[in-house]
């Protein structure tokens, strides 16, 4: 067997983050009496893809961004309402979205099989992150999470990865495969560290980020090839 050792990424990669999303912001809206619509979502998008990619480069914490990406998203949509609020309020609707993309259980089942190792490694938020995976049913399949709010680094960082070897009894990298659909976070953090990756990419997008990954798949299920199981 070519990988003893799965990391995979959690949202866009094995939950369908997107659905978690769109139904978190629609409520969150809703909680506050403000008439939702669907054009919010976008703008929301736009707003929250920056917020992350400042948080990766450093220049916002999590706690700031949880206020920060309301303040900027009620602004630009011109609605006096409290940031902060909003803020709570979506994390404890997002912490209820469990969806799983296509063929996951499958998959996770069949690694579990074989028994390979599997851990999550993730940029999410600790209170989110930890609430969605206790009420889901891919928890089982996992010997451990490495949440960044916890760890205090984030992909790409290679400080998350050394405290998530760690925590992993230090395997060799040769024996680890990284999963995820981020080539900003996941792929660049992998190539970064020296460990094998896999994009997944069911969008089809184009790699314009100057890592190219070891494998790039548009199905989960394709990891069984992969792994020669
Ligand atoms: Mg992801």
């Amino acid at each position: 067997m070519r990988y003893a050792y799965c990391l995979f990424d959690l949202d866009g990669t094995l939950f369908d983050y997107d659905k978690a999303e769109s139904t978190a912001i629609q409520k969150t809206f809703e909680d506050h009496d403000v008439k939702y619509s669907p054009s919010y979502l976008q703008e929301y998008g736009r707003i929250n893809k920056q917020i992350w990619l400042d948080y990766e480069s450093g220049l916002i914490t999590q706690v700031e961004l949880k206020t920060e990406r309301f303040r900027r998203l009620l602004e630009t949509l011109g609605i006096e309402a409290d940031p902060g609020s909003f803020g709570i309020a979506y994390l404890k609707n997002l912490s209820q979205g469990r969806y799983l993309l296509p063929g996951v259980i499958h998959v996770l089942e069949l690694l579990s099989k074989n028994n390979i190792k599997m851990y999550l490694i993730t940029n999410g938020l600790k209170d989110v992150q930890r609430e969605r995976l206790s009420g889901s049913e891919i928890t089982k399949y996992f010997i451990d999470v490495f949440i960044s709010e916890e760890i205090g680094a984030a992909k790409p960082d290679n400080a998350i990865f050394d405290e998530s070897f760690r925590r992993m009894g230090f395997p060799e990298k040769e024996d680890v495969l990284l999963i995820g659909d981020s080539l900003s976070s996941d792929i660049a953090g992998g190539c970064s560290y020296k460990i094998d990756t896999c994009w997944y990419n069911p969008k089809h997008l184009d790699n314009n980020s100057g890592c190219t990954p070891i494998y790039t798949i548009q199905d989960i299920t394709e990891l069984e090839k992969i792994l020669s199981l």
